[in-house]
């Protein structure tokens, strides 16, 4: 079975004389992944597909060898609604995992004057220099590649007398041969990289209205995990902002993957219950141990393999080494921690280029300011805890809230 059947994509018609914006993708990593390479281009169809759900476009998705080319049906005419359409279509790209690269191009006709044409058109009213790169994916073309670039390098030259800049041209146009058509761009923005998610399966991140944890989310979302959201506020004992600004985050974590479903749990009467068990100085350890069994018990409905955590070794006093160990031996799903070593200043440069710092930033009363004791325990004992835990049931305890957490769905209206 050829790629483009899985996708069920229909075979191109041919091309008309004028030409057709559509957009390109660029697969990285995913290229690379020989025997699963077929499962993991459905999946990025199936996400493509379904990121521009809302927008009404009806979308055609071909796979070619390494590239995706993305068309809007009613496009072929150029028009401004088509550009508009395919502009609409290609940012939403740039937020694709499993993407390296977005391309806004033309489609035309596979026969060097057309695509001579496009590339003139194109280039009109650019400024300073250029350069032609162009590659044959079909070796059949009659031109060669270095042929064909000096062909449009001239006739580019001649039409409006831009100097050419082999080395670091202001623009470069490339043209790429393929099969059927031959594709002409000029524009091209970075993709996010990564694995499609759900390649990587599904898991549980916890998030609380901080910095740190939508960040290590995104993380794990990258490398293909779909992920849900469990986020803990301090009521009834704090007011509902937390989960405002968890409503918020996961929103913004949505557009990475779509159809994101945020669990919040009341915690407060359950982080009062671990202070009346005498928690003392290991309330917050004992609180993040909760909120892990918490979280593995909804994993499991979820069908979840993981739990994902903001934490960064040393950050806080609850993150030392020592701590951490304590946390692991709290549940046996893994405990994944993609910024264990990142600086702080790292994860809020990151913060800020996906989008989730401004909302972080907001004001909160975080469940975790709650009860906290004059000094907080660096060096956890697992026994203590344990005894602790014993005494009001912790398991129960997470499965009950686990099944009394709250579901949203915060993504595009
Ligand atoms: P963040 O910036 O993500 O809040 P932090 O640096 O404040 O992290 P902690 O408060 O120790 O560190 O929390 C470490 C991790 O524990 C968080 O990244 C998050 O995964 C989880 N966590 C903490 N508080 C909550 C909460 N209220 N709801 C859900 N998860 C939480
Ligand atoms: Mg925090």
């Amino acid at each position: 079975m050829t790629a483009q059947s899985v996708a069920g994509a229909a075979e191109p018609e041919a091309v008309g004389p004028r030409y057709e914006p559509c957009v390109l993708l660029k697969l990285g990593e995913i290229v690379l992944k020989g025997r699963n390479r077929q499962q993991f281009e459905r999946l990025l169809h199936d996400n493509i597909r379904r990121s521009v759900r809302d927008t009404g476009v009806e979308l055609r998705v071909w796979q070619r060898e390494g590239v995706i080319v993305l068309r809007v049906a009613g496009a072929d005419d150029a028009s401004l609604a088509a550009e508009t359409a395919v502009g609409v279509v290609a940012e939403r790209m740039t937020r694709m995992m499993g993407v390296a690269r977005v391309c806004r191009a033309v489609r035309v006709a596979k026969d060097p004057e057309a695509a001579t044409a496009a590339a003139v058109d194109l280039m009109a009213g650019c400024s300073g220099s250029f350069a032609v790169r162009a590659r044959r994916r079909d070796k059949r073309f009659p031109v060669t590649s270095a042929e064909l670039a000096i062909r449009i390098g001239s006739r580019i030259q001649q039409e409006y007398g831009y100097p050419v800049n082999l080395r670091a041209p202001d623009t470069t146009v490339f043209v790429e041969v393929d099969q059927r058509e031959v594709f002409v761009f000029t524009q091209g923005w970075p993709g996010q990289g990564g694995l499609p998610v759900g390649m990587s399966g599904r898991a549980l991140a916890l998030m609380s209205g901080g910095i740190d944890s939508p960040v290590a989310a995104y993380r794990m979302m990258r490398r293909g995990l779909r992920c849900s959201f469990l986020h803990f506020s301090g009521m009834p004992l704090t007011g509902p902002e937390s989960v405002y600004k968890a409503y918020g985050l996961t929103r913004q974590l949505d557009r990475f993957q779509q159809d994101s479903r945020l669990f919040v749990v009341a915690f407060g009467m359950a982080q009062k219950q671990l202070a009346s068990s005498g928690a003392g100085r290991l309330q917050i350890v004992a609180q993040r141990r909760l909120m892990l069994k918490t979280g593995a018990a909804l994993a499991r409905r979820l069908r979840a393999g993981a739990l994902v955590t903001g934490d960064s070794l040393g950050q806080v006093s609850s993150q030392t080494l020592t701590n951490i160990t304590a946390l692991d031996d709290a549940v046996s799903l893994p405990i994944l921690r993609p910024l264990i070593g990142l600086d702080k200043a790292e994860i809020i440069a990151e913060a800020r280029r996906i989008e989730t710092l401004a909302i972080s930033e907001l004001p909160d009363q975080d469940c975790c300011s709650l009860l906290t004791p004059r000094q907080v325990e660096t060096r956890a004992r697992i026994e203590d805890l344990r005894r602790i835990e014993a005494r009001l049931d912790a398991e129960d305890l997470a499965e009950e809230l686990a099944a009394a957490a709250q579901e949203h769905t915060p993504g595009r209206a």
